[in-house]
């Protein structure tokens, strides 16, 4: 059976990987980030924690309500009853991660071969497949596996592959040049006391392209039910805010202007700890239209994510399991 090398431990490769586990596959996935899981990011904030990326998901597919139910009797994932605050906005159910949405990633992880802290810096063809070049900690690693599989968002995708002077076809080329991200600035904020944000706990306050009021989202994460006995809340910039500010030098001066406008709902001298994470890509706002890309190469090569499809958590999850089911490496 073909081996996999897999790039990214998010919520898509993570789902492609236990696909193809599941199928008897050997698979190793190569994450550069601390811990697994990517855009399901939860921090700890004193003694709380606060989700910093994806904030919620909803389920449409039988496939996704399966794994949900799964992990909802797993204690793994709750719902968040969001429609309490907008009926029109949150038609669906909305479930978030009992431990911060990371902990999805935490469950989906167990049992597989995941190297996190090892960034992937260069993919070269070997005589059947591929090797890939790593960098962890001090020490660089060489892997190498018939078939590779790329779940990173498709710029840094394709700067990878032009780093390692790795040609692809034009259509390829142009079919990832089409994905887009928004940028987003995440703020968490530790209190000392409840906030005065409205049940259940999210709001969202503007369409995101609002130029006039810098946050878009709110969410108090003790409410949420993720944070108990700590009153954590994250903000997200909208994206004008964050396209706007993305590069500027001191993003801790952003702080002060995000919490500027959500001062009705938490009282600034109720802050005792303050961060801000960077995303330069969150959502997939332009997206390939099927759920992964077989790219034209002398061996298998996939490209999937939130970029290809559906986007989102469900859509990442869809990517991941459409990998593993379809892409034929057997
Ligand atoms: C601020 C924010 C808010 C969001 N809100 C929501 C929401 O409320 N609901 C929703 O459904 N979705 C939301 N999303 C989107 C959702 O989080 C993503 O669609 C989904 O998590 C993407 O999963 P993925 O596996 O495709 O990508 P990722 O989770 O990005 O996984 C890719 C992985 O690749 C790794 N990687 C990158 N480069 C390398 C390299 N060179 N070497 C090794 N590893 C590498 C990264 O560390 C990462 O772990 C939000 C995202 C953000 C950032």
């Amino acid at each position: 059976m073909p081996t996999i090398l897999l790039i990214g431990a998010g919520l898509s490769g993570l789902t492609a990987a236990r696909e193809l586990t599941r199928q008897g596959h050997t698979v190793t996935v190569l994450d550069k980030g601390r811990g697994v899981g990517g855009r399901l990011a939860t921090r700890r904030l004193g003694n709380g924690r606060a989700d910093h990326g994806a904030q919620y998901f909803s389920a449409q597919s039988p496939d996704f309500q399966s794994l949900t139910q799964k992990m909802a009797q797993a204690g793994i994932v709750h719902e968040w009853h969001l429609e309490q605050s907008d009926p029109a906005d949150f038609k669906h159910p909305r479930w978030v991660g009992s431990e911060g949405m990371n902990g999805m990633a935490k469950y989906l992880a167990r049992g597989l071969d995941v190297r996190t802290g090892c960034t992937v810096t260069r993919i070269t063809t070997n005589e059947t497949g591929w090797t890939i070049t790593a960098s962890e900690a001090d020490n660089t690693l060489t892997f190498s596996a018939d078939v590779l599989i790329i779940t990173i968002p498709a710029p840094q995708a394709l700067a990878l592959c032009a780093a390692s002077g790795l040609v692809l076809t034009e259509a390829d080329k142009a079919a990832l040049m089409a994905i887009e991200y928004a940028p987003c600035m995440a703020v968490m904020l530790q209190l000392d006391r409840p906030s005065q944000l409205p049940k259940p706990g999210g709001l969202k306050q503007t369409d995101g392209d609002d130029q006039h009021s810098p946050v878009a989202w709110l969410a108090d994460n003790e409410q949420k039910g993720i944070s108990p006995n700590q009153t954590t809340i994250t903000l997200h910039a909208s994206h004008a805010f964050s396209q706007q500010h993305l590069d500027d030098p001191d993003q801790q001066a952003l702080i002060p202007l995000l919490i500027a406008d959500v001062t009705r709902y938490v009282p600034q001298d109720a802050i005792v700890d303050r961060q801000i994470h960077r995303w330069r890509y969150s959502n997939a706002i332009k997206r390939h239209p099927d759920p992964f890309l077989a790219a034209q190469a002398h061996a298998p090569l996939l490209f999937g994510g939130d970029g290809f499809g559906n986007g989102n958590v469900e859509g990442a999850f869809l990517s991941g399991l459409a990998m593993g089911r379809e892409s034929n490496v057997q």
